[in-house]
């Protein structure tokens, strides 16, 4: 029989096994936005070499002034970097709107400043919502193929788009800041240690309220 648990109770059970992440692992606000686009299709040592050739004292005015060319040589390391040039300096020309002050983002209404960040090249939805999550203090869940995954194991019903799977535990799921921070980054987490492609079911923590782990378990 397995216990079904709500998504406050799934946040509680991972944040009492792993404790809390602290997200996003960056040095500052301004590096946490331009290794989101850095960490899309590559994994977080790339992101982590890519921001080393960038300097640990980074800022919007200094990309703004090195050429597409020369952001693309450095951010090699993180794969698709001409691409992710582009990207960077589109998503740049978006933030100069704001005189590249993330305080000053921070005021504008989530709904609208979601929608001008779809709109700029090379922001999608998973980018937006970790840019507005981590670095504009916007609370809401990302629906990343790390809480497709695990959500599907468990059993919950998943709606079909990134968008209803969003709103769908956003409705039942508390509207804080902290939470929503700490609930991305213990499934990550999690997604990493035991919900892998190939899971370690016999040892995991959700065994008793997860659909697969006890089909796993009957076999
Ligand atoms: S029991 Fe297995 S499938 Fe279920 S959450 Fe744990 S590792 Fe993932």
């Amino acid at each position: 029989m397995i216990e079904k648990i709500s998504y406050t109770e799934l946040y509680r059970k991972l944040f009492h096994y792993y404790g809390p992440q602290g997200w996003w692992p960056a040095a500052s606000d301004f590096q946490m936005l331009i290794s989101a686009i850095l960490v899309q299709r590559t994994n977080w040592k790339n992101v982590e070499l890519a921001l080393g050739n960038l300097g640990g004292n980074i800022t919007a005015g200094k990309i703004m002034q090195m050429k597409e060319a020369e952001l693309a040589e450095k951010i090699r390391p993180s794969g698709f970097y001409r691409m992710k040039a582009k990207k960077v300096k589109a998503w740049l020309q978006w933030f100069q709107k704001y005189d590249f002050q993330i305080e000053e983002v921070q005021k504008v209404d989530p709904a609208v400043l979601r929608k001008e960040l779809l709109a700029v090249h090379g922001i999608g939805e998973e980018t937006a919502d970790a840019m507005m999550l981590y670095a504009f203090k916007k609370p809401g869940f990302i629906a990343d193929n790390y809480a497709v995954r695990l959500f599907q194991r468990l059993g919950y019903p998943l709606p079909k788009t990134y968008h209803a799977f969003k709103i769908e535990v956003e409705k039942l799921f508390p509207h804080d800041l902290e939470m929503h921070q700490e609930f991305h980054a213990l499934i990550v987490e999690h997604g990493k240690q035991y919900c892998k492609k190939t899971p370690l079911c016999e040892n995991c923590l959700l065994l008793s309220n997860c659909r697969m782990g006890r089909e796993k378990k009957m076999e």
